[in-house]
């Protein structure tokens, strides 16, 4: 049942709501995360507090962000928060967190358990901060994670793999299944740590054309990418780089892809 009342609350499934009721993956995901006092977490899509609570105990303060006004309310009301947390309602998508981090002044620590309707843009919404941000942890859906980790030469590996693997170092924490939620989603999910580098292994002039070399190329997969980034490299210009024409977007390294994008004029 997808919009059964959980605490008095009718879940929204245009939000994504599918909200944890398991304690013992609850407490995993906080000692996984394991805040300190004086650290800036944020929490995006904090629901019904199934994590605030428990992450609450360890800070002396927490920023929270939550589309539904509902659950927002709620949680500026709740007697065991209120003089911990600063609620935001807002679309996190539309969210300036380098402001946060500069209000907080402290890079910031965010976690959430991710509406899966969202996930990837927020992702990219976030890698856009990654220099104002020392780790996240999102649950997700576990095939959104088993492409996040991907490794070239594999049907999983695609243009979230590398966008992602550009920016940070990507460890799966633990899978989760459907019941540990309510309502429980059709499908399986897992908790992620991404940690942005502080100096990433390869560097691009350009990310716009790191976005766009990948977005041709996996778009055709199928395609060799002689074919598949004919718009932006001539047979030439990849032999040059010492890139195969011959090959397919999911055989290419992060490396490659970001040595094409420093080559495109
Ligand atoms: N953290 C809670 C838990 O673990 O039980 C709720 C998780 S539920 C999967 C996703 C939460 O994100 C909901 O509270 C939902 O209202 C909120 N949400 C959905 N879209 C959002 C958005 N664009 N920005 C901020 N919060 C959002």
């Amino acid at each position: 049942m997808n919009n059964r009342v959980h605490q008095g609350h009718f879940a929204r499934k245009r939000f994504g709501q599918n909200f944890l009721h398991d304690d013992y993956i609850i407490e995993s995901i906080v000692a996984a995360i394991q805040p300190k006092a004086d650290q800036a977490l944020v929490e995006i899509g904090p629901g019904l507090a199934a994590l605030t609570v428990p992450v609450s105990k360890y800070v002396d303060h927490l920023t929270v962000i939550e589309i539904d006004r509902d659950l927002a309310s709620r949680l500026i009301e709740n007697p065991f928060l209120h003089n911990k947390l600063t609620v935001i309602e807002q679309d996190a998508l539309t969210f300036d967190f380098n402001l946060l981090a500069e209000q907080l002044d402290k890079p910031l620590r965010v976690f959430g358990n991710l509406p899966y309707n969202i996930s990837t843009p927020l992702m990219f919404h976030l890698f856009e901060h990654a220099n104002i941000i020392t780790d996240m942890h999102f649950m997700l859906q576990k095939e959104v994670v088993t492409r996040l980790v991907a490794a070239p030469n594999s049907k999983d590996y695609g243009r979230l793999s590398v966008m992602a693997q550009y920016y940070c170092q990507i460890i799966p924490v633990l899978e989760v299944p459907p019941t540990s939620f309510k309502p429980a989603p059709k499908v399986d999910s897992a908790v992620v740590r991404l940690v942005p580098y502080k100096e990433k292994p390869y560097l691009v002039n350009d990310i716009k054309t790191l976005s766009r070399v990948t977005t041709e190329a996996f778009n055709q997969r199928r395609k060799t990418i002689r074919n598949s980034l004919s718009n932006m490299f001539t047979v030439e210009q990849l032999v040059e780089l010492n890139i195969d024409p011959n090959l397919r977007a999911e055989n290419l390294t992060v490396q490659q892809y970001c040595q094409l994008a420093n080559a495109w004029k």
